[in-house]
């Protein structure tokens, strides 16, 4: 059967279109089909009710800049620098000790020295001594926080190689928004592109072999595509689903053994980030406050720990790992209820005075997306290599791309998601 395209590209996320705007470029037919009615995957980005900077649901932050992001923004231009103080709530106050990011980094350069056998944070950290009582619990926050992640379960291995390539790279304190957000970004990718995506195309069955594939879709009434070859960019959350659920797709033959359990390899992150738009700022009226970029609240009790400022009338909030108050399929209502009591904790406000300077609160719930299931990966204990494998094609004709497909520092980030779309088109292309 004659295909109908050279590559078909699954999902309209930042790898997909990457990956199709280079195999287009190079003189290829591609296609890209897409189960939401909109392009972006986790990238969602609302406007401000009131103006002002974006409301960014999904990722916002660019960290690090590698060769290939580059070819798609300038950095003078595009990125704009997170400024103002970093505050801390200690002693029921908010203060502006640095000692907090100095005494985590000290814990985590520790991470630099190999270990006989791979293990889990939390082992790790049990088996170091730290003077302090209260460092251990703000650690393991910053990694559950920072890497959506299960301290129980995340690599230690994984975990030094990020740590190592971001200090390189400055992923962390060097990230910067994109002016005008990241929905932007996506666009001018698409204008690029310059091609209808196929929306509302939820792929349900991939029948291959080493001649090619031929893609089903959920809805009968959507004609199968046939191609040469295939990229797969949805997300792990979506390769890891079963049999049944939304979003899941059916490989004719299976896939390869290994490569399912080297899937196995990587978890899916939880985290909720919400942003409360602000008609009068509760930290306008403190003087103290005028300049503050980020606060950090590391009592155990907070919810959330991190917030940060946007704007004029905009502040973020960020939870990261699992939480016994939290499930995947915590409320909207639960959420900025508990958002509103930290934040009259941190800027020592009634609730009832939050609220009624509280214009409107954005929250979306990525952990119980369908076409997500989760918000990015992580690597478990033993997986230090499962990127490698991820990314090796299967018979020249399934390639598999997105942001589980970086290792370092741009694993679970857009990108990681662009640097997988690069190395796939490369190989395409190669072959072509
Ligand atoms: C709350 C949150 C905050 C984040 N913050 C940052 C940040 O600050 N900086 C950063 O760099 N990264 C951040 N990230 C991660 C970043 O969003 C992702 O790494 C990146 O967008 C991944 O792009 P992708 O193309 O690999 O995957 P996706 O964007 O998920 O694209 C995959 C596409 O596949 C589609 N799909 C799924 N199943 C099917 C199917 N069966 N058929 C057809 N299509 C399907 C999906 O709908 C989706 O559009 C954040 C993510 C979240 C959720």
């Amino acid at each position: 059967m004659t295909p109908h395209v050279d590559v078909l590209v699954i999902g309209a996320g930042v790898s997909g279109l990457t990956t199709a705007c280079l195999l287009k470029k190079a003189g290829l037919r591609v296609e890209v089909v897409e189960a939401r009615e909109r392009l972006g995957g986790r990238i969602l980005t609302q406007p401000n009710p009131l103006g002002g900077d974006p409301i960014e649901l999904g990722a916002e932050l660019v960290h690090g800049l590698p060769e290939e992001t580059q070819m798609w923004l300038n950095p003078i231009e595009d990125l704009e620098e997170r400024g103002g103080d970093f505050l801390i709530f200690e002693n029921g106050k908010l203060t502006s000790s640095p000692s907090y990011f100095v005494k985590v980094s000290e814990v985590l350069e520790r991470l630099s020295a190999p270990v006989s056998q791979d293990l889990s944070f939390q082992d790790w950290l049990d088996q170091i001594e730290l003077e302090d009582p209260d460092l251990k619990e703000w650690v393991t926050g910053y990694i559950q926080g920072y890497h959506a992640a299960d301290a129980t379960e995340i690599s230690v291995e994984a975990l030094r190689e990020i740590e190592r390539e971001s200090q390189e790279v400055d992923a962390v304190e060097g990230a910067r928004f994109f002016r005008g957000g990241q929905g932007e970004f996506l666009r001018r990718i698409e204008r690029e592109f310059a091609q209808p995506i196929l929306l509302n195309h939820c792929v349900s069955e991939v029948h291959w072999s080493n001649l090619g594939v031929e893609v089903r879709f959920k809805s009968s009434k959507v004609p199968s595509i046939r191609a040469k070859k295939l990229v797969i960019t949805v997300p792990i959350g979506v390769l890891q689903s079963s049999s049944g659920q939304e979003g899941y797709i059916e490989f004719h033959p299976e896939l390869p053994q290994d490569f399912q359990q080297n899937l196995r390899l990587f978890k899916m992150g939880t985290a909720f980030r919400m942003s409360f738009i602000f008609k009068k700022a509760p930290w306008i009226i403190d003087p103290r406050l005028a300049d503050f970029g980020m606060l950090l609240d590391p009592s155990p009790d907070a919810l959330f720990r991190v917030w940060w400022k946007r704007g004029e009338n905009q502040i973020i909030g960020w939870h990261g790992g699992p939480d016994p108050r939290l499930s995947i399929s915590s409320s909207k209502e639960m959420l900025e209820e508990l958002g509103v009591k930290s934040l009259s904790r941190l800027f020592g406000l009634s609730e009832i005075q939050i609220k009624a300077d509280l214009e409107q609160t954005f929250v979306y719930n990525w952990n119980s997306d369908p076409y997500s299931r989760g918000v990015y990966p992580y690597i478990r204990v033993e997986g230090k290599s499962a990127v490698e494998k991820f990314s090796k094609p299967i018979e020249n004709v399934l390639y598999f791309a997105g942001d589980a497909g970086s290792l370092g520092a741009y694993l679970g980030t857009i990108n990681g998601a662009i640097k997988s779309g690069f190395r796939v088109s490369k190989e395409i292309i190669g072959l072509s």
